[in-house]
């Protein structure tokens, strides 16, 4: 499939002094047009840093200090999101990349109804639209996330946590982006509706032909829904892989321990063993692997040497895998 967003050697500081600290390093990663990429890792390893990095909406004190960002549009032709103006880059989210961030829920005003707030982006974007077009057009987005159109007059105490999550998916939705990015968009919502939104977007996906980023700790749920998954640690990607090849032969003993924290939810059982120890701050970032300290097949030249994102030597061709391991160099 064709590339609809290329990162390149991207890196990101938090601090701009001798006291900065690397929150990315080394960033390459490229999202396909119609996959459902998943990044998965710790809270600290880097996912969330990554998404506002890409988006241009990284808060300082986080600069972007190395690297490219391309969108290609359907036509073929590239944008370079670093060097966007504010005013291209205000046409660009929405249009053609939404973000649906961490606690997104919460985000929507109390004091208007689902209705205003779904017309509000049209109005904003779509000015061509009239008024019951919008109308229309807020109808459907609610029906494309299973929620019926009489809810449109709802405020958003009236709807559960899992409805006003699913509102700012269909938000997300309205201009039609070619992107889709999630950030532990279900967190806050139980196991049960967090796979049910899942399932949803997914099929969505299907119907529409986006493209999706989907970022959470839990690594059982992108196994579950991604064509693919990016896994990081201490800010750096250490594999990538189809989700199926991660799932079967996870080859960084950090992909092993996280597939080991989580319940499997098809095929034989995993022992929970998890990983010992916790991830490293940005500002004690072990030297070499970052991962050594914790890795039970640390060697030799593991706390001096940082492994590099490469093809491991024993692998079919068509993995087109990358572990960033020193066992497998
Ligand atoms: Fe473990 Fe060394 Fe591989 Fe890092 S490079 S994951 S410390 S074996
Ligand atoms: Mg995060």
């Amino acid at each position: 499939a064709e590339p609809v967003l290329t990162i390149s050697g991207l890196n990101v500081d938090y601090g701009t002094d001798e006291r900065a600290v690397h929150a990315l390093r080394d960033i390459d990663l490229t999202l396909h047009r119609g996959e459902v990429l998943g990044l998965a890792g710790e809270s600290g390893s880097g996912k969330s840093t990554l998404a506002y990095a890409v988006t241009r909406l990284l808060a300082p004190p986080g600069v972007i200090t190395g690297g490219e960002v391309h969108y290609h549009r359907p036509g073929g032709d590239r944008l370079d999101i670093l060097s966007l103006s504010p005013e291209q880059l205000r046409a660009f989210r929405w249009q053609e990349l939404s973000l649906v961030f961490q606690g997104a829920m919460n985000s929507l005003n109390p004091v208007h109804t689902v209705h205003s707030q779904l017309t509000d982006v049209l109005k904003a974007h779509r000015p061509d639209l009239k008024k019951a077009q919008r109308r229309d057009r807020a109808k459907e987005l609610l029906s494309l996330v299973g929620i019926s159109a009489d809810r449109l007059a709802a405020y958003p105490h009236q709807l559960s946590g899992g409805m006003r999550q699913r509102v700012m998916i269909a938000m997300a939705l309205a201009l039609e982006p070619e992107i889709v990015i999630m950030d532990e968009p279900t967190t806050a919502l139980d196991v049960v509706m967090q796979r049910q939104i899942l399932r949803r977007l997914v099929q969505l996906r299907e119907q529409l032909n986006f493209s999706v980023v989907f970022i959470t700790h839990d690594i059982s749920l992108l196994i579950e829904f991604s064509d693919r998954i990016a896994i990081m640690y201490g800010g750096r990607i250490v594999e990538e892989a189809g989700a199926a090849e991660i799932y079967r032969d996870p080859r960084h003993p950090y992909s092993d321990g996280l597939l080991h924290s989580f319940p499997a939810l098809h095929g034989p059982r995993r022992e929970l063993t998890g990983i010992p120890g916790s991830p490293p701050h940005l500002s004690a970032m072990p030297a070499g692997c970052a991962f050594h300290p914790r890795c039970g097949k640390a060697f030799e030249p593991c706390d001096v040497r940082v492994p590099l994102l490469a093809t491991p030597a024993q692998s079919p061709a068509e993995d087109r895998r990358t572990v960033a391991c020193h066992l497998h160099a």
